[in-house]
């Protein structure tokens, strides 16, 4: 039934006599209930009295003694009486309605957000279980009356009855809503919680086109009832923790990357079930199930209703029955296998293995669980997680710490914890057909006899020819532990293995006498799921193939049924099902699956160093190999690097960064005083454009600074050459390359890779050049891979590994890209990409680093928005120990641990990047407005406006301004300090400062928000002068810009006497102010004292300060173009920072010494910005990532750069004691 025919059926039955009398909520006996709407929905109301339904009794004593309904317990049973291992909802409906009928109102409404089934169609057939009510409590009229009105305006046609209509919608639909809490337990949402999840997924409906496009489909938003995921409901839910506010403009966004999650099932709810909530969700603990025991009334009728403390599941935790296991650590011999029986808080263990035992257990939390074995009864803290269902099979992860240390704190961590015990447990549902996993028969003393008995036969190579497309599905690929499930099981631990030459093999670990089983695989070109098993004989085995990626492991089940033999015979007697899992290939540790004989992973290429042993790799933490030019033996010959010329197709003109002035995008920065903006110097304007390569035929050359601060900008433009192909921002230390390529394709960049290795040279990577601590620099010359002219870019309407991960679609652009470029390309297909603010940034170091800019609040930072990333790499050849250049792509499913570690590693160190996708983005509605305003004033010390006293007051604005900003403002204010007089006057009053505004804002000007922001800031600046703008796309913004506005400065800025150290430490001191900082005013007292050290030095002058004059002035970066903003989206699964994540504010300050910083700004927050921040830093990697993170993405580079290539500084791998950058330290 359409929801405006249910409304009008509600609303004639409801509101029809008189509304208020039905809608005034409260009652005292059931029999106060209005009779209606139990016609209208029987399932809430007994039939015959029209009490609401409960359990037992329906009265409970309310706050003032009097009888109220009371809140009913909530059946966590299937249907079927199972235990709810997962929450017997799979789907919510939901009625969407285009509002054209009250203005000022959201677009669209909502209406109704009810459990359902995946088959069924909403509210006559919702829901499982929901077999009470509940009273509508009229002061959510009162509180949520502006939301209401909003969200769900009052309609004429309907006589305006939002009252009635609302109570019926709870009724009807809230009082059965339930949210999944952790292992199986559920939760009934109550009622403000209800109402609140359905304002959040209201307002991201209206907010979200690309939600809107994925819950709709092509169906024209008129009359539709869509099914949405649990998960999607859960998503909403999480929003709403810690919202207390009541209007519009409070209401949070979803989470970007929950609602990813939302929709990667697909249609296939039964197969998809929804996420366990943990325990960091607050969900509501009196509306956890209860006890069987609790169920009884008292002698007056009244129920107890005991707080359960969250998630400790009192009523059948998931994990009581027999699970079958494999062990799942890293160093696990893989031979075992086990039984894990859990009844009540004891577990048994019946093993293939030699570990048999008894032990009792507790739960601790709803990750947690502790166990006591043994005789000894030590003590071991595991970590139990259930993970979602495959193919009839209930499948979860236990890591059991048996050292005594705490139990691994997350899925992740497990695999790298020592002295851990991590299984993989699978156990048959009970309503699966034809699933027998019962180890019941199983124990330690059971004789394997005929197990062992089975006739040898002789492996033998099968080639015949296969139907369908040869080989295994990629995600088959690679070898793992496997149980059968079906029948014989029995038999034990076995391995398969899918290898990249079309062959499986099927062995016994334990049973080497077992003949190993070999088929040719081909799987079908139609459905990939279908896998074809050809044996020696002849034989062909059709086996269905599920898949269940998870971080760090993967599971699967291959069922194997019909038999066809020789295409003859159709035989179901041989039905095999196998259970099976290992840790995902590439993964850093993963190296039972990814060994020599197996040197693929995925659909990806295996780096054979994955399998070395992590302690050979250790050894090559800080042992760089590289050839110096002394060093004959390796340095290049011309002879070589000619060679190398010829490689790179010399002749093949390269014009791609000769600019044509706008509105053609800019293709690379320009240099400092570049004569026409010409990025390079000019260089690339010659008629052939770049050379392929540059190189100093003079040594002497290379060790000379190529641009000389004491020279103007007018003599850079006379550099040579090279200087000027290697031309990058910020120069420290004048580490020029020896050789510079320009590489226009992937053959070209292997080529350079091979000759670095041949020659053993450091590995440097830049495009455009703009970071600004050299990282695209090597001690030791060595080369420079220029990869500025790699500018391919595809727009994807679908991104084909998983479409709901970008619903706006994707771009796949070249490593050279510029934002320019990228927003000129992303403006023809009307969308924006989540970009930095310098539109000649490159797009690989932005998004290695993280990537603020401004759209970050609400769409996103960098990291956020890379989907895949196509990099070079060099590895070695395991058999020879030769390096070898293979591709890899990242992705989510493709070396994860890789993608996780590129997404905010930084730097070079990873290989070269080809490509990257991005997330394309739909232009907000209203499209993207710009703000500029500015102040100035003076040091003044008394109390002058806009003097120094006024600054104090003004820095407590802005901070009260900051904190009430939302997810559609991006800023970028910039504060600047003027000493230029201050030497001539010696008066504070001629020092002068200027306030420089700017930020974007994602929607139209005429919003609310829009015009309250601007006003606010005005008062915060003392301000009437305003420049506002509206852009339609972000080039349209890019073009606003001149063209030299973000300049590349080429020199180094701490030549002698003023080196890198703790009193000259470069660049910019930054740091990620967390929203506290903000809230207790420590920012604002903190910029106070920045700016005091300020006229300290002006009074009496530091002559260690770079600043020639002494002084410690310098500017102020204060960036909220990050996700911490209320109601931007805060998504897990990449490498920075905890403190970068949550930061409202990213304050960049520069000339501070060491000491200077540690007092003021590193006291607002633990972390800084890998891609802006100081040259010399104590303690880098705990700034850039945090320890933790940091001994990880050393991990990732090491099994990715085994041959410790690609080195920069202060980035992954380099030394982390060395604070300042000293090339020793670099090659010690
Ligand atoms: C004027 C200016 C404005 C900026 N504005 C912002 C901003 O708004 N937001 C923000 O987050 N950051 C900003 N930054 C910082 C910027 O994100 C970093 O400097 C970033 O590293 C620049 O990336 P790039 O590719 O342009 O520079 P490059 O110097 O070419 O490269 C930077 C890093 O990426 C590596 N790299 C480059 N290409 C490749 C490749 N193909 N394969 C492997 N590694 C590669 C380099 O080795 C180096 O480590 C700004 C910087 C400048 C100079």
């Amino acid at each position: 039934m359409a929801w405006h025919a249910q409304l009008a059926l509600v609303l004639a039955l409801v509101c029809l006599p008189l509304a208020t009398a039905w809608c005034s909520g409260k009652s005292d006996a059931c029999s106060s209930n209005p009779n209606p709407l139990w016609q209208f929905n029987a399932l809430n109301f007994h039939a015959e009295t029209c009490n609401l339904k409960w359990n037992s009794g329906c009265t409970i004593l309310d706050k003032y003694g009097a009888l109220q309904q009371k809140p009913p317990p909530y059946s966590l049973c299937t249907s079927g009486h199972q235990p709810a291992g997962l929450v017997p909802v799979d789907a919510y409906t939901l009625a969407l309605q285009n509002n054209n009928f009250a203005p000022g109102s959201a677009k669209w409404t909502l209406h109704g957000l009810w459990p359902g089934s995946a088959e069924g169609t909403g509210a006559e057939n919702q829901p499982y279980g929901c077999l009470h009510g509940e009273e509508f409590d009229e002061t959510i009229l009162t509180t949520f009356g502006g939301l209401l009105n909003y969200f769900w305006p009052t309609n004429a046609k309907f006589n305006d009855t939002m009252l009635c209509f609302i109570l019926s919608e709870w009724m009807k639909h809230g009082t059965c809503a339930v949210i999944p809490g952790a292992d199986g337990t559920a939760f009934r949402l109550p009622e403000e919680d209800y109402f609140r999840t359905a304002f959040v997924f209201a307002n991201e409906f209206n907010q979200n086109p690309a939600l809107r496009d994925q819950l709709l489909g092509n169906v024209q938003l008129d009359d539709v009832e869509p099914l949405i995921s649990t998960r999607c409901v859960q998503c909403a839910y999480l929003a709403t923790v810690g919202w207390t506010g009541t209007d519009v403009a409070s209401v949070p966004r979803m989470s970007g990357d929950c609602i990813d999650q939302c929709f990667e099932c697909g249609d296939y709810w039964d197969t998809c079930p929804p996420a366990q909530l943990d325990s960091t969700v607050m969900l509501n603990s009196s509306n956890a199930p209860r006890k069987k025991s609790d169920s009884s009334s008292n002698s007056d009728g009244i129920a107890s209703f005991p707080l359960l403390e969250f998630a400790m599941p009192a009523l059948t935790p998931w994990e009581q029955g027999t699970w079958r296991s494999f062990g799942a650590e890293q160093g696990g011999s893989g031979k075992f296998e086990f039984a894990q029986t859990f009844t009540d808080n004891v577990l048994t263990v019946t093993t293939d293995s030699p570990y048999p035992q008894m032990c009792t257990y507790e739960r601790r939390g709803p990750k947690e669980l502790v166990l006591r074995c043994g005789g000894d009864h030590h003590l071991e803290d595991c970590l139990v997680q259930r993970l979602p269902d495959i193919d009839g099979l209930e499948a979860a992860f236990l890591a059991c710490n048996h050292t005594g240390e705490p139990a691994p704190a997350s899925f992740y961590a497990a695999m790298d914890t020592k002295g851990c015990g991590n299984f993989l447990m699978f156990r048959c549902k009970a309503s699966a057909a034809g699933c027998s996993f019962s180890p019941d028969a199983i124990s330690a003393s059971k004789p394997k006899t005929e197990t062992k008995t089975e006739p040898e036969s002789k492996p033998s190579l099968v080639s015949h020819s296969q139907p369908g497309i040869a080989g295994a599905p990629p995600a088959l690929l690679g070898s793992w532990r496997s149980l059968q499930v079906s029948s014989d099981y029995e038999k034990g631990l076995a391995q398969w293995n899918f290898t990249a030459d079309d062959q499986a093999s099927l062995r016994w670990p334990n049973y080497p006498s077992r003949a190993v089983q070999r088929y040719s695989v081909s799987h079908s070109d139609e459905d990939p799921s279908l896998v074809l098993l050809a044996s020696a004989s002849g034989t062909i085995t059709t086996c269905r193939f599920q898949f269940q990626y998870q971080p760090v492991y993967s599971y699967a089940v291959l069922d194997c049924g019909a038999a066809v033999d020789n295409e003859e015979n159709t035989s179901t007697q041989n039905r095999t099902k196998w259970a099976m899992g290992r840790c995902n290939p590439c993964s850093a540790h993963c190296r039972y699956s990814c060994g020599p004989e197996n040197d693929f992973c995925g659909a990806g290429s295996c780096d054979p160093a994955e399998s070395v042993e992590a302690a050979s790799v250790d050894a090559l933490l800080y042992h760089h190999d590289w050839c110096t030019p002394e060093d004959s033996g390796c340095w290049p010959t011309k002879t070589a690097i000619r060679k190398l010329e010829q490689a790179l197709d010399p002749t093949v003109p390269r014009l791609g960064v000769r600019w044509r002035s706008y509105p053609n995008p800019q293709p690379a920065p320009v240099p400092m005083g570049s004569i026409d903006n010409q990025s390079f110097y000019g260089l690339g304007n010659a008629p052939q454009g770049l050379r392929a390569l540059y190189y100093y035929e003079d040594m002497a050359e290379m060790q000379r600074p190529c641009f000389n601060p004491a020279d103007r900008p007018a003599v850079w433009n006379t550099a040579s050459d090279m200087c000027k192909a290697a031309v990058r921002q910020n120069e420290y230390r004048n580490w020029n390359p020896f050789i510079v390529v320009f590489p226009l394709n992937e053959r070209h960049v292997i080529a350079a890779l091979n000759f670095a290795a041949r020659h053993r040279l450091c590995i440097a990577t830049a495009g455009t050049g703009h970071e600004y601590n050299s990282r695209n620099s090597c001690p030791t010359g060595g080369i420079l891979i220029r990869t500025i002219l790699l500018k391919d870019k595809t727009f994807m309407p679908t991104w084909r590994e998983d479409s709901t991960l970008a619903p706006a679609g994707a771009f796949r652009f070249g490593a050279g890209s510029t934002f320019a470029e990228m927003h000129a390309f992303s403006k023809d297909y009307s969308r924006v990409i989540a970009s930095g603010w310098c539109s000649t940034v490159g797009m690989v170091g932005f998004h290695l680093g993280g990537g603020h800019g401004p759209f970050a609040p609400s769409m996103g930072l960098g990291v956020d928005n890379v989907l895949e990333i196509e990099v070079l790499q060099v590895g070695r050849n395991i058999t020879n120990g030769q390096s070898v250049v293979h591709k890899k792509i990242a992705s989510r499913s493709r070396n994860p641990q890789l993608f996780w570690a590129m997404r905010g590693g930084g730097g070079s160190v990873w290989g070269v990047v080809l490509s990257m996708t991005i997330r394309a983005h739909a232009v907000p509605d209203g499209g993207l407005s710009h703000v500029y305003m500015s102040q100035t004033g003076t040091f003044c010390p008394d109390s002058s406006k806009f003097g120094y006293q006024w600054l104090r007051g003004m820095w407590t604005r802005f901070t009260a301004w900051q904190l009430s900003l939302n997810q559609k403002v991006s800023t970028q204010p910039g504060f600047f300090i003027d000493t230029s007089q201050y030497k001539k006057t010696r008066n504070l009053c001629s020092v002068t400062w200027e306030f420089k505004f700017e930020y974007m804002y994602a929607g139209g000007q005429a919003e609310r928000d829009y015009i309250r922001f601007r006003d606010g800031l005005k008062d915060v600046l003392q301000t009437e002068t305003v420049q506002e703008d509206n852009y339609q796309s972000a080039y349209d913004y890019v073009l606003s810009m001149p063209a030299n506005k973000f300049t590349l400065d080429p020199v180094n800025p701490l030549p002698a006497p003023h080196p890198p150290s703790d009193a000259a430490t470069g660049s910019q001191n930054s740091v990620f102010v967390s929203r506290q900082a903000l809230e207790t005013n420590k920012f604002a007292s903190t910029m106070m004292d920045v700016l005091d050290i300020c006229v300290k030095t002006l009074k009496n002058p530091d002559m260690t300060s770079p600043d020639a004059s002494g002084y410690r002035c310098g500017f102020h970066y204060l960036y909220t173009s990050l996700t911490g903003n209320l109601g931007s989206t805060q998504p897990g699964g990449t490498a920075i920072s905890p403190g970068f994540r949550s930061a409202l504010m990213l304050w960049n300050a520069r000339t501070l010494t060491t000491q200077q910083s540690r007092d003021t700004v590193y006291k607002l927050g633990p972390n800084s910005y890998f891609s802006e921040s100081s040259y010399v830093m104590h303690n880098w990697t705990a700034r850039y990532w945090g320890e933790k993170a940091y001994e990880q993405l050393l991990d990732v580079k090491k099994a990715h750069d085994p041959g410790n290539h690609f080195w920069c500084h202060h980035c992954v791998g380099d030394n982390p004691d060395d604070a300042f950058g000293e090339p020793l330290g670099a090659a010690a």
